[in-house]
Parts: structure tokens; C-alpha cells; sequence
């Protein structure tokens, strides 16, 4: 103890004279407080299991200095040890803060547990989730310990096990100017998302990243419509109101078997408007053979005008067109199939 209060004060004397960037990837820090309080949780649930004296909540003050202190600790060492790891082949795990401080904490949790949870199998049991589960909400409820005062320890602890400076910013400076221009463009400067109706904060460096993912954005429309729209309402436009939506062709239940975009359908209509009637002449003249019923679609196309015939929108319609001109050209003469 005596050693790392020597050490402190030796790295204070060292820095005072200089302003250093103390910000940190808040997204990161914010995740790991979190976990805290599980993790304390877990600590007075088993420590005080089958202990008629003692409950989780009688223990939660005294626990919660020893889970500091032992943490605060953890990442001290940690540091070093990874200083002499660093590039050894035996290297190993993962060196993002929040599994290294998640194992520090569920260490420290098990060095928690009395002799009964030892021995009972209470630690697979339901009853014990459930009774962490109910200690989180109560200090969740009570204000046991703010995320704010959580997210400060952790804070110290990411900047002791962060030994790559991957989440928080260690940058020195002469002068509180310089400090404060810095600030303005340190990458791990908090911000918040532009995008109307995101209330997402980040780190600035995962500007990029959120804005890649964020449910807010206006984006071109996938079907390659002309419209933009939020990303989350995305997939509701494709599948509605998109005029680019694929449709079956009207004329399906006869035979034609297109898939259209819906804005598309009516250019289909007069493109195809042969192979259309035909599928409906097919029905209508079951007997008939391919050339006798091609010849009366010519027919029926020279007798009405194309617009007419390509106007009908579904099948009914173009059966009746088509039944109003077979009166005027009299019945199909039928020669015999092939
Ligand atoms: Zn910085
Ligand atoms: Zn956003
Ligand atoms: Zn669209
Ligand atoms: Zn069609």
C-alpha cells in the first residue's frame, strides 16, 4: 500500500506542470459502470446467502469500498503486467477494458462467496439469479451508487488497463491554450448525433461508425426509388408504398407471370398487351390452336385502337373489350389443333 501511495504521488509530481486530455470513449465507460452494479450485486447476494444475521443490503456500503479499492488495485497491476506480456507469445485474451474489468469484477465476486455458497449448489440455482436480479433493482431504485460516481471510477480504471490509448486520450500539453485547443479536436471529444430525432451521444472518432448505423438517417431508398428515407423505415417503405416495390403483372391468374415495379405496371400493360390477350383468348377458346388464336389477337388489335385494349387494368375488363369485339368480328373459326 505504502508503495502505490509513493507511486501516486511520484506521478502527480510529475505531472503537474503539464495539462493533459483526460477524455475517454464515454460509450466504453458508460458500458462498464453498468456493470458494476451487477457485479457488487453479486458480491452481497453471495456473501450473506443462508446467513440469518446478515442480508445483502447490510453489506452493500462496506462491499462496495472493498470492490473499489480491489479494482482500483487489479488495474494498477494490470498495467505492468501487460508491459512485460506486451508482443510475448504467451500473450492472451482480450485487451479490451470492458472484458478485463468484467473479469476483474466477477473476481472479486468470488472471492465474496461464504462457505454456504460454496457448498450447496447455490450457484447455479434460479433463487440466486433472482435475488441479484431484485438487489440491482432495489440500489438501482435507492440510489445506492449514481451511474455518475460509477462512471468516475471507471474512468481511472479504463486509463490503467488501457494501455494502448485505444479508449481514452493521455495527450499532454504546456499550457491550458494548448489543452483547450486540443479538446476541440481530440478524437475522444463527446458528441451528439445530428440526425433529427437521435438522441445518440459517441466519442468523435465513432462519428463515422453511428453514422453508418443510425436509425435516423435519411438514406436513398433501397429499390432505387427516388425518395429518401429514415433507415428504420426502410424495410416498412419497401414492402408499401415504394414505387419501386416488385408486383405480380394483373393478367398472373392467366398466365403471365412478371414481377413489376409497381410505378411500372401500365408501361407493362402496353409492352406486353399481345402476349396479354393471348392469354386471354387462350381461355376463352380452349379449343383453339396457337396460330388461329395469334391471327385474332392481330385481329382484335387492328379492329380497336392498342390504347383501348392496353387501358383494360385486370382481367376482367379485357375479357369484356374482348367479348364486345368478338360481336363485331363473329366467333373465332376454329381449325383443328396440331
Ligand atoms: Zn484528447
Ligand atoms: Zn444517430
Ligand atoms: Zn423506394
Ligand atoms: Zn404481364
Amino acid at each position: 500500500m505504502l508503495n502505490l501511495c509513493w507511486r501516486r504521488l511520484m506521478m502527480r509530481k510529475r505531472e503537474v506542470p503539464l495539462f493533459h486530455c483526460d477524455l475517454y470513449d464515454t460509450e466504453v465507460g458508460h458500458k462498464i459502470a453498468q456493470a458494476l452494479l451487477p457485479g457488487l450485486a453479486t458480491a452481497c447476494v453471495d456473501n450473506t446467502t443462508g446467513d440469518i444475521f446478515r442480508n445483502p443490503a447490510s453489506v452493500a456500503v462496506e462491499s462496495r469500498k472493498e470492490m473499489i479499492d480491489y479494482l482500483t488495485q487489479r488495474s494498477e497491476t494490470f498495467v505492468a503486467k501487460s508491459v512485460i506480456l506486451e508482443d510475448g507469445p504467451d500473450a492472451e485474451g482480450s485487451d479490451h477494458p470492458y472484458d478485463i474489468i468484467s473479469d476483474f469484477v466477477d473476481d472479486f465476486a468470488s472471492l465474496k462467496r461464504n462457505l454456504f455458497s460454496q457448498v450447496s449448489g447455490w450457484l447455479l440455482s434460479e433463487m440466486r439469479e433472482d435475488k441479484i436480479d431484485d438487489f440491482v433493482q432495489e440500489m438501482e431504485m435507492n440510489g445506492f451508487w449514481s451511474i455518475d460516481r460509477r462512471e468516475a471510477i471507471v474512468q481511472i480504471l479504463l486509463e490503467n488497463v488501457d494501455f494502448k490509448n485505444s479508449f481514452h486520450c493521455n495527450i499532454k500539453f504546456k499550457s491550458a491554450e494548448e489543452l483547450a485547443e486540443h479538446n476541440h479536436q481530440c478524437s475522444f471529444r463527446s458528441m451528439t448525433c445530428t440526425n433529427e430525432g437521435c438522441n445518440a451521444r459517441f466519442c468523435a472518432s465513432h462519428l463515422e461508425n453511428h453514422d453508418s448505423a443510425c436509425p435516423f438517417k435519411f438514406i436513398p431508398c433501397e429499390q432505387k426509388c427516388s425518395d429518401s428515407i429514415m433507415r428504420c423505415e426502410m424495410d416498412r417503405h419497401c414492402i408499401t408504398v415504394c414505387p419501386m416495390k416488385l408486383a405480380n403483372c394483373p393478367f398472373y391468374a392467366v398466365g403471365c407471370q412478371s414481377a413489376i415495379p409497381q410505378c411500372k405496371i401500365e408501361e407493362h400493360r402496353s409492352d406486353n398487351l399481345h402476349s396479354h390477350l393471348l392469354c386471354i383468348l387462350r381461355g376463352i377458346y380452349k379449343e383453339a390452336s396457337d396460330k388461329d388464336l395469334k391471327q385474332r389477337a392481330e385481329q382484335l388489335e387492328k379492329v380497336s385502337s392498342c390504347s383501348r385494349l392496353a387501358e383494360a387494368r385486370n382481367v376482367r375488363s379485357l375479357t369484356s373489350i374482348i367479348q364486345d369485339l368478338d360481336k363485331k368480328l363473329g366467333p373465332l373459326e376454329v381449325s383443328a389443333k396440331d
